[in-house]
């Protein structure tokens, strides 16, 4: 029978780039799909800080020319490979040869450039893709460019497109002069069935419009963004598309993430053998110049800072955990105010507060790895990758009932000893502030913090299920006329 094949597209992938949970998804994913004979590419952007050592290994396949805007634009595409997956890049240094990935004036037309690039590159590489599977806003215009600029091709015509909402807020809204100047097409488009969204135009909405099938990352935040609460204006959009929206599980790469061979924390350690988590808490508590006791919970939190992400309730009853006798480690950059307020709390709490405003990825393994409890309040959550990564290295996780962290933490129970970690259901401090109590409590219960330490490392975070459930959807999609 005849491989199924498709294309990953996404605007980062680790560890060439990362900014969030998209990259590890759009790393593990693919290899995943391929172990279960999915002949899976990925492709994204070439940005200038796509470490040495891989540029060094990249092949280079040749060029095309991309119309965008009024510009004709050169195009290289590179190729790696690792792990049996096959890597393209977009290369192009107006666009992408630029610091960081996104935030640009010209957003809208490095990604539109990107999109496009994805499609025109096809007949090129010799690869025509049973499906195009896009993510998020960035490449949110790849199906409807597929529909309006090369369906009539017959390499195209039988292409299919799955989207998938890794996250709602971000969206990719732009002036509708960008419909014509920049995406090329005519104001047909612009309707509210279309890509119009409140008198501009909207990227997300695009690929959740035009897509053949669209899925997001947890059974719960499928549901949740089709109500106003969480709907971030798109919810009657996605309602209409309710028989064709589906909530999909992200896994975790097992592997790579593996407390008994992850060569970034200071000791390895096992389900078996949980002496070398002591350690990594005594050398995370040295390195980081708090207080070296062991007897002390040390709670830790990995997070972008912003709104999403529960900031706001901690930084309300920060004074209060810290008048607890626990010890909090914080990684994290984002928004100019939660970087300001953080720095102030750490100036009052040495020895007892462990501040750091920067993204750093061994950092953050040493921090699973060597903390007892992870803090997560999210206000709301699509899937959440942390909570996972922290039950895989025995840290319990606390969380706010919302998206991925209700499908995937419980509140663990004393009697039924159901249950992974602690939650609270309201978006509020104290209820926050309740929770991480109990946890505290529990943690002096020697026997039962043994049970959920050794329970969540056993806990199959891999993409064995979740890999499976979108093979299904692709077969759906095929099957679409
Ligand atoms: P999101 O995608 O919304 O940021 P996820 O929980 O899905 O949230 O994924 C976050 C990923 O980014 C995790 O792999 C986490 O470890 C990582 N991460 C977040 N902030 C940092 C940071 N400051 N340094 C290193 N890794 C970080």
């Amino acid at each position: 029978m005849k491989k199924t094949k498709v294309l990953f597209v996404s605007s980062e992938v680790d560890p060439f780039a990362k900014s969030g949970g998209l990259a590890d998804v759009a790393a593990s994913l693919p290899k995943a799909l391929n172990g279960l004979d999915i002949d899976t590419r990925v492709v994204m952007p070439k940005y200038k800080s796509i470490p040495k050592k891989y540029v060094d290994q990249m092949k280079y396949l040749g060029y095309i020319y991309v119309d965008i805007s009024w510009r004709h634009q050169f195009c290289a595409i590179m190729q790696y490979e690792s792990d049996g997956v096959i890597y393209y890049f977009i290369d192009n240094e107006y666009y992408f040869g630029r610091e960081g990935y996104y935030g640009y004036f010209d957003e809208a037309e490095r990604f539109a450039f990107f999109s496009k690039a994805v499609l025109s590159m096809l007949p090129f590489i010799n690869f025509k893709p049973d499906v195009i599977h896009c993510n998020d806003w960035q490449t949110g215009v790849v199906s409807l460019l597929l529909k309006a600029h090369y369906k009539s091709n017959d390499f195209y015509k039988d292409i299919k497109t799955v989207f998938t909402i890794h996250n709602l807020k971000y969206q990719g809204v732009f002036p509708k002069e960008v419909l014509g100047e920049v995406l090329g097409l005519g104001w047909e488009y612009f309707t509210p069935d279309g890509i119009e969204f409140f008198d501009d135009i909207n990227y997300l909405k695009a690929g959740i419009v035009y897509s053949d099938i669209i899925t997001t990352v947890s059974k719960t935040y499928a549901e949740e963004i089709k109500t106003d609460f969480y709907g971030e204006k798109l919810n009657n959009v996605l309602y209409k598309r309710s028989e064709d929206l589906y909530g999909i599980l992200n896994g975790i790469d097992m592997e790579k993430n593996n407390p008994e061979t992850d060569d970034r924390i200071f000791a390895n350690y096992s389900v078996h053998n949980l002496e070398g988590k002591l350690t990594n808490k005594q050398m995370l508590q040295k390195s980081l110049g708090l207080q070296e006791r062991i007897d002390i919970p040390l709670i830790g939190i990995i997070s972008r800072l912003v709104d999403q992400k529960g900031f706001d309730l901690i930084n309300y009853v920060m004074e209060d955990i810290l008048r607890m006798d626990i010890q909090l480690v914080i990684l994290g950059a984002g928004e100019y105010r939660y970087e300001e307020a953080l720095r102030h709390f750490q100036k009052i709490y040495p020895g007892k507060l462990s501040v750091n405003l920067k993204y750093d990825t061994v950092l953050s393994q040493r921090i699973y790895a060597g903390s007892d409890m992870f803090l997560m309040p999210s206000l709301f959550e699509p899937c959440g990758l942390s909570q996972m990564f922290s039950l895989r290295y025995g840290t319990i996780p606390i969380v706010r009932e919302t998206g991925g962290l209700k499908d995937t933490i419980q509140q663990y129970d004393e009697i039924t000893h159901e249950g992974n970690g602690f939650t609270f259901t309201r978006y509020n401090a104290h209820d926050m502030l309740y929770a991480i109590k109990e946890a505290v409590n529990f943690y002096y219960h020697r026997s039962t913090w043994r049970y959920l330490m050794k329970k969540g490392m056993e806990t199959d975070f891999s993409w064995k299920k979740s890999a499976k459930e979108y093979i299904e959807i692709y077969k759906k999609a095929i099957s679409k006329n």
